[in-house]
């Protein structure tokens, strides 16, 4: 027989008596089955709710498709068939979801109304509550007004009807959303403003929902992704950002007000300061090139500077490249920064093709380069690479 599904009648049913009238197996897991419960099983977007019977906890809630509640013990329940039990269920989370729901219902209807479009999915996470539109495209300014028209109706504080109705009243009520099983319709209604088939726990008036608050939208080929957040999730979420931004704030001893300002300002310091460092950088290179050639390695009559230099620009790579062979030698000049980076210089008189080289010691790592016998680079992507490749091109010229 069917579980007599007390959250139906009442959703603030926190506590219930009931009997034991089945015992079975899921995933290894003691499920009971009580003759009625307030405990909600998945479905319909909504996750189960948790909670305890007899003192054990529920981990999760499931309906078969006789329409049998099963509720999967943490443990297993040494309970008699036929022996009444107590059920609780835990109400924060059931209330989260009765807030995040209801809100869902408001917006798509305030989505639908405004704009004509469409919920086609709906989706109740721990994390992140979604709604997915039929449109390929939605404005901040559409995101505004309906997110002022759901909270307007949320404060407003109208009642809220979830019943079962007979064919006769169904005749005379516009669905948004349309059955999707069979037998008795359940319907959630706002008066004037929504009418959806619903089996989900809802609050007795639209206030409880507290505020809805639209996170972020999304493309997703032609749908839009809408995340929101309702009542309890919208506090945490304004104090979680709050905290954040203020402790921001305080590490620049500025007020909340003037961050945007700051921010501006410190990319613009961080911008002139890049610059300052790679002028410096440039004034430095005749020293740093006189620092590497004294450490040069001989190979046969040649001397060689192999070495991997600190990351920067490509072109003051280049620079320090040509001043270090200038000096007498060839030089092997490694980088590792937006990817591995190799350049091969040699002073006037060496033999050697610095493209060939630099072709050689790159491809075992999938990297490209060429350039004139004097002077050539070339990159790979796998910049961890690099002490490798620069062993690679030493070997090239032993
Ligand atoms: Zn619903």
């Amino acid at each position: 027989m069917p579980t007599t599904r007390l959250y139906y009648e009442d959703s603030y049913l926190r506590t219930f008596q009931a009997t034991l009238v089945a015992r079975s197996l899921i995933a290894d897991k003691t499920a009971l089955a009580l003759d009625q419960s307030a405990f909600y099983p998945e479905g319909g977007g909504q996750p189960a709710d948790t909670g305890t019977i007899a003192g054990v906890a529920v981990l999760d809630v499931q309906a078969d498709a006789e329409g049998i509640v099963w509720h999967v013990m943490e443990e297993h329940a040494a309970i008699n068939i036929n022996a009444s039990v107590n059920g609780e269920i835990g109400w924060a989370r059931r209330f989260d979801h009765m807030q995040q729901h209801h809100g869902q219902h408001l917006l798509s209807a305030a989505f639908e109304q405004l704009y004509g479009m469409r919920t086609i999915a709906f989706h109740l996470g721990t994390q992140a509550v979604t709604i997915d539109l039929d449109t390929a495209s939605i404005t901040p300014a559409q995101i505004c007004a309906v997110e002022d028209l759901t909270n307007e109706v949320i404060w407003q504080n109208r009642p809220i009807h979830a019943r079962f109705v007979s064919d006769a009243e169904l005749a005379t009520i516009t669905l948004r959303k349309a059955p999707t099983v069979a037998g008795p319709i359940r319907v959630v209604s706002v008066p004037d403003f929504d009418h959806s088939a619903c089996g989900g726990t809802h609050p007795s008036h639209t206030g409880a929902v507290g505020m809805l608050h639209i996170r972020r939208s999304e493309r997703r080929a032609n749908t839009t992704r809408v995340e929101f957040a309702c009542g309890g999730r919208t506090m945490h979420d304004l104090r979680r950002k709050h905290t954040s931004m203020q402790r921001i704030a305080q590490s620049l001893s500025i007020g909340m007000d003037e961050l945007e300002g700051a921010i501006n300002r410190l990319r613009e310091q961080e911008e002139h300061s890049r610059k300052t460092i790679e002028l410096l950088q440039e004034q430095l290179i005749p020293y740093e090139a006189q620092g590497y050639f004294a450490q040069a390695l001989s190979i046969g009559t040649v001397r060689v500077v192999a070495t991997q230099i600190t990351p920067r620009r490509v072109e003051a790579m280049r620079a320090l490249a040509s001043q270090v062979a200038d000096l007498g030698c060839i030089a092997i000049i490694g980088m590792a920064s937006d990817k591995g980076h190799l350049i091969v210089a040699r002073a006037e008189g060496i033999e050697l093709d610095s493209g060939a080289l630099v072709k050689a010691a790159l491809a075992p790592y999938g990297g490209k380069g060429g350039g004139r016998p004097e002077l050539a680079q070339g990159g790979v992507a796998d910049a961890s690479s690099m002490a490798a490749i620069i062993d690679q091109a030493l070997n090239q010229l032993r």
